[in-house]
């Protein structure tokens, strides 16, 4: 083992974020901008803005339009491909393959991600839904688990500060559940969607149709947008990679900011093994990191750390950190770091047609679709004794595509500009439960090919899930009735927990170490230089894409970390 052999001088920063994704990439980007020299540690290979080899590519110039052949996700997907829909070749190069990534499973879990610069910033679906009280008094009102340590009002700012940056579109709608926001002008709702939206709100009225709420750039404002972002082409290729930085990622938006500066640097094929506790300061000096391409390891050092290596990463790390003084993983005091794993459901929804609207048509596509949020459990109305909390909707209603079969010539191009039918589709995001016995854990018995230990999930859906998803099926099905749709089909898949790719909670905010382990800073309780802002924060799930509540912890995190080093107490 190799440690400072050039220096502890030369390893020594302000200030440590580990991974550049989504909420890594907004810490670097608020220490930078506060004067912290900040190093990023990223266990991924670098990818520059603009290096998007399939951003630019059309379905004929993909082998068999884009789908991969059946050996290849045999051979590498096999776990995401349960999710038939997800692994494509042009997005392909984005995803770790299942083969070079182990992880095991008591219960069967989908886990989805990218090590790469940029995390899943660069592959995200964009959609971003403010929390309101409904979620953050939940716990306390049902005594489910524990209290959240915050209130809407001590996040609302950070949701204005963020989003404003970030650039999110959607239209206000005065609901409780989702507060409205500081939005771009929306995409707007299409022919059928705004025949929904005006069918449905009639028979039910807490059922609102409304634009998604996206982070992509409706409008483009440079000096608001910084770093490389641009005006959204509605080409809807986003999962690639977007050359417009139209949406927001850390390689479009938070990096180049950062970059700017002059404070940042940036350590790619770095895999950060542990946050190393120094007793008598009694907090932590630094990170131990391996480089994933020559094996070697580093120590690296600073005054405040941020863990923002997503929800399983930061939490895989934490348990990974054991010392004399936290032998269970760094600041596991309250036992409860690894479990209460959430995500949101996913496998559930309804398909139909529309008729009626065959003289209609819209230009172009749209990275987006509508939203539906949440209707059931916000108030005494719309209270139901089966179950708690709720669930909310995305779809979109598009032409099908029309392409007649077996003709060729002027025959074919007079068939195929014939518009085709309306389809709609929606899918159901619901709340689960944080559950102490829902966890993940590390095997230090297995080691993957850097010698880390494996990770292992175990997770299911409980009672309250099962109930909430027939209900999210059974409204989806009155919502299409309600629009006059028809072919009416629904499903209900109940899919492993991971699968939608809004894993949250093992790390979970709370009042006290006995029962948590970050304080409402996002701080470790027992390790105040050490921050996680990532989704295992998390106290309970909500129904909402999750995300956008990352980032404005995040930056409200840096700004009290930055708080307490003025004073001297950091
Ligand atoms: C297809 C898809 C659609 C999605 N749609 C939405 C959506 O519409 N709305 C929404 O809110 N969310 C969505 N999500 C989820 C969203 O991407 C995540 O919530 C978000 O990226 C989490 O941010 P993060 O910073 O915690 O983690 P990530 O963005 O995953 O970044 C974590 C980074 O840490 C690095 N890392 C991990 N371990 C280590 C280590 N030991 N050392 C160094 N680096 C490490 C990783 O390589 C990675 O780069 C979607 C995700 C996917 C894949």
């Amino acid at each position: 083992m190799m440690f400072n052999s050039k220096g502890k001088e030369e390893r020594t920063y302000d200030a440590i974020v580990i991974g550049s994704g989504i909420s890594g990439g907004y810490a670097a980007m608020e220490l930078c901008t506060k004067g912290y020299k900040t190093l990023i540690l990223e266990r991924g290979r670098d990818i520059k803005h603009g290096d998007y080899p399939t951003a630019n590519m059309d379905p004929w110039d993909f082998e068999n339009q884009g789908k991969l052949k059946q050996e290849e996700l045999d051979k590498h997907y096999f776990k995401q491909n349960r999710l038939s829909w997800w692994v494509g070749e042009g997005h392909k190069h984005l995803i770790n393959k299942d083969d070079e990534y182990p992880y095991d499973e008591v219960k069967r879990y989908d886990w989805i991600r990218g090590h790469h610069v940029g995390g899943r910033s660069l592959m995200w679906g964009r959609q971003c839904y403010r929390w309101s009280d409904i979620d953050f008094e939940a716990n306390l009102k049902e005594g489910i688990a524990i209290d959240w340590p915050i209130r809407y009002k001590d996040i609302e700012p950070w949701y204005d500060y963020v989003e404003t940056f970030v650039g999110v579109s959607g239209r206000k709608e005065g609901l409780p559940q989702i507060p409205d926001g500081k939005f771009l002008k929306p995409h707007d709702l299409n022919c059928v969607e705004q025949h929904m939206r005006e069918s449905v709100m009639k028979k039910y009225p807490h059922r609102i149709i409304t634009p998604g709420r996206c982070a992509n750039l409706t409008e483009y404002d440079p000096k608001i947008h910084l770093g490389k972002r641009g005006q959204c082409q509605n080409r809807n290729r986003c999962v690639r990679g977007c050359p417009y930085g139209a949406y927001f990622s850390s390689q479009a938006a938070t990096l180049p900011v950062a970059e700017d500066t002059g404070n940042l640097s940036l350590r790619a094929d770095s895999i950060v093994t542990e946050i190393v506790y120094d007793k008598k300061l009694g907090k932590a000096s630094g990170v131990r990191i391996k480089d994933a391409i020559s094996g070697k390891e580093y120590e690296y050092f600073a005054r405040i750390i941020f863990c923002n290596a997503s929800t399983v990463g930061s939490t895989a790390l934490l348990l990974n950190s054991r010392s004399e003084s936290f032998p269970d993983g760094l600041g596991n005091t309250s036992g409860e770091l690894g479990h209460n794993m959430m995500d949101h459901h996913y496998g559930m929804g309804a398909s139909a047609t529309m008729d009626g609207f065959e003289d209609k048509y819209y230009k172009g596509r749209r990275p987006n679709g509508f939203y539906i949020p949440r209707f059931r459990n916000i108030s005494k109305e719309t209270k139901r004794d089966d179950y708690v909390r709720g669930f909310g909707y995305q779809g979109g209603a598009s032409r099908v595509a029309n392409v007649p079969e077996g003709l060729v010539g002027a025959e074919l191009k007079e068939q195929i500009f014939a518009p085709g039918q309306y389809h709609i589709w929606m899918t159901c995001f619901g709340e689960i439960l944080p559950y102490h016995e829902n966890k993940m854990f590390l095997n230090f018995d297995k080691k993957d090919k850097h010698g880390m230990p494996i990770i292992t999930f175990d997770a299911e859906l409980k009672e309250n899930e099962m109930t909430l998803r027939k209900d999210g099926v059974i409204c989806a099905e009155e919502i299409l009735e309600a629009a006059g749709a028809k072919n009416i089909n629904s499903w209900n898949e109940a899919t492993a927990p991971g699968a939608c790719i809004h894993e949250m909670g093992t790390a979970r905010m709370g009042h006290s170490n006995k029962t948590s382990v970050l304080n409402k800073w996002n701080q470790i309780h027992d390790v105040p230089n050490v921050f996680v802002t990532d989704g295992s924060c998390m106290t309970s799930s909500g129904t909402q894409n999750p995300s956008i509540t990352y980032i404005a912890l995040t930056a409200r995190a840096v700004d009290h970390a930055d708080r307490e080093v003025k004073a001297g107490r950091l």
